[in-house]
């Protein structure tokens, strides 16, 4: 039977950019090659085949890759950095993760939610300059088989729409601390965790401390390139800009947060619910909003900064596996101390 596959409107509207792409995701990531795709290339007779061999890893070295030259460049990418492997044999010799790229799938048991990461800068540019509120439509079932049963989700689902009702409702800095304390509530209502009440008292207001707690918190998590390390160093000296979230001046800039905070619930509520971790992924579009916002006036601010700054936070924290899961207790953490400064 197949399963039911859900995404934001934008999912569809993504197209890459390739060439005029500033920032190609082939070039500065280690790429690992799927089972069905080495076999191809290990597999295909004549010319093309030895083509393709010469730029992967060899069969008894794991996890196969394609090798990247010493500027980083995956070996098929041309010199209009486009994929010289699909221009010359076509989508076969694409890898699944070449296809896939930016596209992510949480895999629900009975259903599939997919969406588009942000470490990509045109999907980056669709998900925060977008202002349409948060729908999910219907696509294409697809061919794999459904697990499990609603319900351990129907719960998890209240409390996600309940958290977007919040987001949309509210002025945006009060917003995601009502998502924080939505969280730590939730947390401590198992049973019913969408209809945990919602303290209304405010939490006390942020400081240079706290400000500083979560860059360590960042600076903990594996650094990836030279320019999050830099910007981590000097986000350490200035820890009072990353105290309470402060909106930039800038008229498009409550939107484009709000947009980076509906997209970090979408993407990590279910999966991390699911695994028992409420708290977690709900105080995390606050802590990545204060991140973000205090790294903007760090840098000189406006709306490409921003851009980039939330793409480069996604590549550095979303797409290394053990960084979410080292962070989110590591704010919720924060969050519990806090709630016990308030009372
Ligand atoms: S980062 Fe995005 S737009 Fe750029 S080449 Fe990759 S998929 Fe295309």
């Amino acid at each position: 039977m197949p399963i039911a596959h859900y995404a934001p409107a934008v999912y569809s509207r993504f197209c890459c950019t390739a060439s005029a792409c500033s920032d190609n995701c082939c070039i500065g990531w280690e790429i690992d090659i799927d089972p069905d795709t080495a076999r191809f290339y290990d597999t295909l007779p004549g010319p093309d085949g030895d083509w393709l061999r010469a730029g992967i890893s060899p069969p008894g070295e794991l996890p196969r890759r394609f090798c990247a030259g010493e500027d980083g460049r995956c070996p098929f990418l041309d010199e209009n950095n486009l994929c010289g492997a699909y221009l010359r044999l076509g989508e076969r010799a694409m890898a699944e993760i070449c296809r896939e790229h930016p596209r992510f799938h949480n895999w629900c048991g009975p259903f599939v939610e997919s969406g588009l990461g942000l470490c990509c800068e045109e999907a980056c540019r669709l998900i925060l300059t977008g202002r349409e509120p948060f729908r999910l439509t219907r696509l294409e079932d697809l061919p794999d088989d459904p697990e499990g049963t609603m319900e351990p989700l129907e719960p998890l689902l209240a409390l996600r729409r309940r958290a977007f009702r919040l987001l949309e409702e509210r002025p945006l800095p009060e917003a995601l601390e009502a998502l924080a304390r939505l969280g730590y509530a939730a947390q401590h209502c198992p049973g019913a965790p969408d209809r945990a009440p919602l303290p209304e008292t405010a939490l006390p207001p942020l400081t240079g401390q706290d400000g500083a707690a979560l860059v360590e918190g960042f600076a903990r998590l594996e650094r990836l390139t030279d320019e999050w390390e830099g910007l981590l160093a000097q986000a350490a000296e200035h820890p009072e800009l990353f105290g309470a979230f402060t909106l930039p001046g800038d008229p498009e800039a409550e939107g484009d947060y709000r947009q980076l905070a509906g997209y970090l619930l979408y993407r990590h509520l279910l999966p991390f619910g699911l695994d028992g971790d409420l708290c977690g992924p709900l105080v995390l579009p606050l802590a990545v909003c204060r991140l973000t916002a205090g790294l903007e006036r760090l840098c000189g601010g406006g709306r490409e900064q921003r851009l980039h700054l939330a793409k480069l936070f996604s590549k550095e924290v979303e797409y290394c596996e053990e960084s979410l899961p080292a962070l989110l207790p590591e704010l919720t953490y924060r969050q519990a101390l806090r709630e016990r400064r308030a009372e």
